[in-house]
């Protein structure tokens, strides 16, 4: 094995490209291996049907940190992001709610169920801004290693800073928000079923989980922490899909001298001593490199491509019980015309064919959303967000026609999936047919990913979006587990810069960010040990 690279980075998802290119522009040779053709991992746009394309997997941005944007330079590279006259549209039975577009469309909206919620939307609207700003500030630092010694107390103590200077009000929001679930925390501001199911359908997504379960407030806040051109909280679409940020991030990776391999796939991480020397790829080929991080998950890295005696004991065992499993089913469909909504009628394209459509009406809807998935394997129900980025990206489907996303929750990640995805792929239609007639009938293709199918093409174990469930004993410094919360691996050398790491999932960068700042602390740390 010759030595020809300072690090490796297992995978080419955002996060991998993000760590390579910090690392190579600190003057690292940096090599990115992706088992894929394509890197972005669940960031891409493929085609999926004869001239329609779309974001494979993940579709929709705002939590892209603005610091990563600015040093990848990635409008230079065509990162462009659209923003939605309304950010979602939900239809009920009867009728429907359009949440976005501006406070006093918002008010407006919500006082036509209630007043007293449209009264409270501004207070609530504040709080939780507050809270997100903690999140924000938190998301570019790396957590401290508890049982780190003083250099983590340090930490903490810095980041403990701004959390204890917050007013008593928002320290109780952010205790609500991290302890209670979805229904508590919304209970003690709205009243109305359809306010509150506009706010609580964000603490669903990728989460194995109904709205009463403990726990899944905190799931919504992960969801407002970003914003778009500026405009905090809100949701975009990248022009290209997807796949244009990924694209656009290797690009500003191979200007900094980034190699990156395709169909790469990575077998073993290989260890000698209690150090890395790199990796071993399923082709045989062996590459030697003194660093090598990980973008991908906890579950897959220290499950599968670590020898388990390479590692403590006590870390094996809470890796093993690291949950992944966002029951998660995600469709592409191509469509000959626009969903025909039977309570706000047309094909003609209309502000709510540009938003998230989101068919979860009602807070009981949701939780029984679950309760079905846990007893049948998926809800008689599901709860599906449609979103048609043609009506404002025309570089993805021919003249006249569009593509969907269908992401969908509830469905139990243990399932023998290839035995029921065509099955639940009917019934995901239907269920948009019930409130779309005309939808049914518009479906000239579809994609289908069941939880199988996202972990065998992405690598997602249990197909969780997020690469590990984001509940409270898996955030923050005991992500993946505590004492190596810092992106560093019980193995020296060894890192992790994925989504399994703080903040968490979604496409954010940070996990590439802070894990490169990690690495090149260690590395200055040692030069400078040397020096001496
Ligand atoms: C269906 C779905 C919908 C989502 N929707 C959104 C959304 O709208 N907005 C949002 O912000 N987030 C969304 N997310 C979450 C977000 O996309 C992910 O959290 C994020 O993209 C993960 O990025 P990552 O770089 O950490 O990991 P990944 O993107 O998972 O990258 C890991 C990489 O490792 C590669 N790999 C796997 N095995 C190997 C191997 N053996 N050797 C080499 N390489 C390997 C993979 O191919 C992949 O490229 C969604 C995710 C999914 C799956």
């Amino acid at each position: 094995m010759t030595r020809r690279y300072d690090a490796l980075i297992i995978g080419g998802g955002h996060n991998g490209l993000t760590c390579a290119f910090y690392l190579a522009r600190a003057g690292l040779k940096v090599r990115v291996l992706e088992r894929r053709h394509v890197v972005g991992g669940a960031a891409v746009t493929e085609e999926f049907h004869p001239g329609f394309r779309n974001s494979t997997a993940s579709y929709t941005v705002s939590l892209l940190r603005p610091q990563v944007i600015a040093d990848m330079r990635l409008a230079d590279h065509g990162y462009r992001v659209i923003e939605r006259t309304i950010s979602n549209f939900f239809p009920f039975p009867d009728t429907y709610l359009k949440l976005g577009g501006g406070t006093d469309r918002t008010l407006a909206e919500f006082a036509r169920f209630s007043k007293k919620d449209a009264a409270a939307y501004p207070a609530y609207d504040a709080a939780l801004e507050r809270v997100a700003d903690v999140l924000r500030d938190l998301s570019l630092q790396i957590p401290p290693n508890v049982g780190g010694g003083l250099t983590a107390l340090a930490a903490a103590a810095r980041q403990g800073w701004p959390i204890a200077k917050l007013d008593i009000a928002t320290q109780r929001d952010l205790l609500d928000i991290f302890t209670k679930s979805a229904r508590e925390f919304l209970d003690g501001w709205f009243e109305d079923d359809h306010v509150q199911s506009a706010f609580a359908f964000d603490a669903v997504v990728g989460n194995y989980a109904g709205v009463s379960t403990p726990g899944s407030a905190y799931v919504l806040l992960h969801h407002v922490f970003g914003e778009v051109n500026g405009k905090k909280g809100a949701w975009g679409h990248a022009v290209g899909g997807m796949g244009a940020i990924t694209q656009a991030m290797a690009r500003a990776c191979e200007l900094a001298g980034v190699e990156i391999s395709l169909e790469a796939p990575v077998a073993k991480v290989l260890v000698d001593g209690n150090k890395v020397a790199g990796v071993l790829l399923e082709s045989g080929e062996e590459v030697a490199a003194p660093l090598v991080a990980a973008n991908v998950g906890p579950a897959l890295l220290y499950r599968q491509m670590v020898e388990a005696s390479d590692l403590p004991e006590d870390f094996n065992r809470r890796i093993k019980g690291f949950k992944t499993g966002s029951g998660t089913f995600r469709m592409n469909v191509a469509l000959s015309e626009l969903p025909d909504f039977a309570v706000l009628p047309g094909k003609e394209k209309a502000e709510h064919h540009t938003a998230g459509i989101i068919i979860a009406p009602g807070m009981d809807y949701m939780d029984q959303a679950f309760i079905d998935a846990q007893q049948h394997g998926w809800s008689k129900k599901p709860i599906v967000e449609i979103k048609i980025p043609s009506t404002v990206d025309d570089s993805l489907a021919p003249p006249g026609c569009h593509v969907a996303s269908l992401f969908c929750q509830q469905f139990d990640p243990a399932l023998d999936w290839d035995a029921h995805r065509e099955e639940v792929a009917d019934l995901i239609i239907d269920t948009v047919t019930e409130h779309a007639p005309n939808f049914r009938g518009s479906v000239i293709a579809r994609q289908i990913h069941s939880p199988l199918d996202l972990e065998r093409k992405f690598g997602l174990i249990g197909g969780d979006i997020f690469h590990g469930h984001m509940s409270l004993d898996q955030l923050w410094s005991a992500r993946p587990v505590l004492g190596h919360g810092d992106y560093r691996s019980p193995i020296g050398g060894l890192y992790m810069c994925g989504s399994g790491t703080h903040p968490g999932g979604g496409v954010t960068g940070a996990p590439g960010h802070n894990a490169a700042q990690a690495i090149l602390a260690d590395r200055s740390l040692v030069s400078r040990l040397f020096r001496r």
